[in-house]
């Protein structure tokens, strides 16, 4: 599995941070490449920040601030619908850039992900006028009121998985409600979000209000982490990261907000109509490769459908069809990298040893395919919760299928688990499907659907997969605070 001998490929594009409005190389002078993980050839080199560039960035941010918070709303909405109105008229180029970078399947990314940043930069650029205090009708004679305002620098940390749409997921509500932002995306796929950088400049946003800062994690990201000048961390990746992260802010008593990782259940009861359950089913775990924080990576099927459903799914990822992600024919692309293809390997060989493999477990036996990191749709059957496949996440394309004969039985599979992110019921009968969503120690339910997600409704977890939310009117509460006031009026 020689897959690191990169090569250049012949179209090799340039970053530089992005910092006070200019763009600059690296204080250390520093660069790292980005690979395209489907043929493992360099796409992009990228100015690497370090602690250095992170005080820069930091520093720039809180020079903008006050000018920023103080700007009308109004016109910090305009500055974003701006924005929005530079990416829609750039989603081809988003399409080719995340795909290239992370990926994904051209025939998703071209839906999907420009899309849902263009609509979040649209929904957040409105909520810019709508950020409100109340006022408490207290005894005495004062008048009472709160107001909230923006916290300062906020800092946001986003993965590899969705580049654009998690950078938008940060700068926009942060940005709307007048904070200033630092941005520090994923080292292994960062070229969309650096795009994102080039039509901010273009906005003409007052310099400083958003930076961006390229570099690794326990550089670049940890430096901004324990930085004072910063007023909160905004972070979305793995639970042991997000440990890391809520420790080191602790040292200087900085919130965060954290999106970590989950195990959803797709819990599928016996009324549930056959194809329709395995159409979900083999969506919930395949779209992406698996590297969504809400894969359905356990599939808990009744015990009298669980034969007709499992073999449908069977059928489905046998259709899966693989390959080159720039080819509109993929379904599927390869994972983000070689450390993440071998540990999506190793959690096959533990499956292998636990439970039933169905099919796959292994990357393609296709010679044009070798150059990337490629891994087949796998499923286990006969999987028992507490086997490492069904209590650890993934984040590949592996399914664990379990069997439930009680709606008890489904609802305390699911709740066993570290992780609380998500949940999948599918079934006809409404009394059952809202028990279990009662019942369910997740942040986010899904009825009769899978991965439904809008800028408009909350996002986030319960136990290990973090606190906090995102979207909806959820997040300003998270990127402002409230202020108490008193008047006394006599
Ligand atoms: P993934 O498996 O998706 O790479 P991580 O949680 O490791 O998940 O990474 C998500 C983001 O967190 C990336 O931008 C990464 O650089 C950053 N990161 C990793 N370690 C740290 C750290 N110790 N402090 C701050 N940021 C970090």
């Amino acid at each position: 599995m020689a897959k690191t001998a990169a090569k250049s490929s012949a179209n090799v594009r340039e970053y530089k941070l992005f910092i006070n409005g200019e763009f600059v190389d690296a204080a250390a002078g520093g660069t790292f490449e980005t690979i395209n993980p489907g043929n493992g050839e360099i796409i992009s080199r990228i100015a690497e920040g370090t602690a250095e560039d992170i005080d820069k960035a930091v520093a720039a941010a809180t020079e903008a601030f006050p000018a920023w918070r103080r700007r009308a709303a109004a016109a910090r909405a305009k500055a974003l619908f701006k924005l929005s109105q530079l990416v829609e008229a750039n989603a081809a180029e988003f399409a080719e850039l995340e795909s290239l970078d992370a990926g994904k399947p051209i025939r998703d990314s071209s839906k999907i992900d420009a899309v849902t940043a263009i609509d979040a930069l649209e929904y957040f650029a409105g909520m810019a006028t709508k950020v409100e205090g109340t006022s408490i009708p207290v005894p005495g004679p004062y008048y009472n009121f709160t107001a909230r305002e923006p916290l300062g620098v906020i800092a946001g940390i986003i993965p590899w998985n969705y580049p654009l749409l998690q950078a938008i997921w940060k700068i926009a509500p942060a940005v709307a409600a007048g904070n200033t932002v630092v941005i520090k995306p994923a080292e292994q796929a960062c070229m969309s979000v650096m795009r994102l950088a080039e039509l901010i400049a273009e906005v003409g946003f007052p310099p400083g209000v958003i930076n961006i800062v390229p570099g690794f994690g326990e550089t670049a990201g940890e430096a901004l982490v324990l930085h004072p000048g910063v007023a909160k961390v905004m972070f979305t990746g793995e639970t042991n990261t997000g440990k890391i992260i809520a420790a080191n802010a602790s040292k200087t008593l900085k919130p965060v907000g954290l999106e970590l990782g989950g195990k959803t259940a797709v819990i599928v009861y016996e009324d549930s109509p056959e194809d329709y359950a395995s159409t979900i089913a083999a969506m919930a775990i395949f779209a992406n490769q698996g590297q969504n924080c809400t894969a359905g990576s356990r599939l808990l099927l009744h015990e009298s459908l669980h034969d007709a459903v499992l073999d449908k799914v069977v059928e489905k990822a046998k259709a899966v069809k693989l390959g080159d992600q720039m080819d509109k024919e993929s379904t599927m692309g390869p994972l983000i990298s070689e450390e993440q293809l071998a540990r999506v390997q190793s959690y096959a060989d533990a499956g292998k040893k636990d439970a039933k493999l169905i099919l796959g477990g292994d990357p393609p036996d296709d010679p044009d395919l070798k150059n990337g990191f490629y891994f087949s749709p796998t499923i286990f059957d006969e999987v028992d919760n507490s086997m490492k496949i069904a209590q650890e996440e993934i984040f590949g394309p592996v399914l664990s299928v379990l069997t439930f004969k009680e709606e008890a039985e489904a609802i305390a599979i699911a709740n066993d688990s570290p992780f609380g992110l998500a949940g999948t019921i599918l079934t006809r009968d409404v009394g059952r499907a809202m028990r279990t969503a009662q019942a369910l120690e997740v942040g986010n339910v899904w009825i009769n659907t899978w991965g439904a997600v809008t800028s408009m409704s909350p996002y986030g977890g319960y136990k290990n997969s973090g606190y906090g939310r995102e979207m909806g009117f959820a997040v300003m509460q998270e990127v402002t605070q409230e202020k108490n006031i008193w008047v006394n009026v006599k």
